[in-house]
């Protein structure tokens, strides 16, 4: 099975994404991570991006798509990804159906975290304390957050025409969240 975790920045998609990984035995793709990898290791791609990121704009669709591909396309993680943090844009989720649809896959569920403002803003600064994110403080995370919200929508859309999309109450406590996830996730297990 492959998901899509959905949400603004803080909402707790990676929290969500590492107790699904463990639950289903998936495999968490998280193009954040891999972006601010390449930040970590110097290399081209992240000289080019570092700046970007720490503006709290978005890379270019190009540029994660790249990165995506090489997973998509790995055996290894065939139907058993979970899409955290990507696709932000509607161009990016055009692609991902293209790239499912090319190596005979396809996305079995969409959950939305759904989470204010005020909560971001808040655990973003925990979050910069914890892990000292370079994009974490609180004028970055309103900018993403706005960010977020402009190119939010029209993903929404796209996947609100198919019955994959479900919202998620991310204000709930961790493992409120677990559960809701879960069975979520065990409904659509019946079918597949
Ligand atoms: P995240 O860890 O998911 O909050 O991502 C951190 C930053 O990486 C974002 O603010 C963007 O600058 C960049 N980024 C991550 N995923 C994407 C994506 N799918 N498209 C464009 N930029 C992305």
């Amino acid at each position: 099975m492959n998901i899509v975790i959905f949400g603004p920045p803080g909402a707790g998609k990676g929290t969500q994404s590492k107790f699904i990984v463990n639950k289903f035995n998936l495999y968490q793709l998280s193009t954040g991570d891999l972006l601010r990898k390449e930040i970590k290791d110097k290399t081209q791609l992240g000289s080019e991006i570092s700046s970007i990121i720490n503006s709290g704009e978005l890379v270019s669709d190009k540029i994660v798509s790249n990165l995506i591909e090489k997973f998509v396309s790995n055996e290894t993680y065939r139907h058993k990804i979970i899409f955290d943090g990507y696709p932000r844009t509607l161009n990016q989720a055009k692609n991902l159906d293209n790239l499912l649809k090319k190596y005979k896959q396809k996305i079995d569920i969409v959950l939305k975290l759904s989470v204010s403002l005020e909560t971001i803003k808040k655990r973003i600064l925990e979050r910069q304390i914890r892990e000292q994110r370079t994009d974490d403080n609180e004028e970055i995370a309103i900018k993403r957050y706005k960010t977020y919200e402009k190119s939010s929508e029209p993903v929404i859309d796209y996947y609100k025409k198919s019955n994959l999309f479900k919202v998620v109450n991310g204000e709930a406590g961790i493992s409120e969240i677990n559960s809701e996830i879960s069975g979520l996730i065990d409904t659509i297990k019946g079918w597949l």
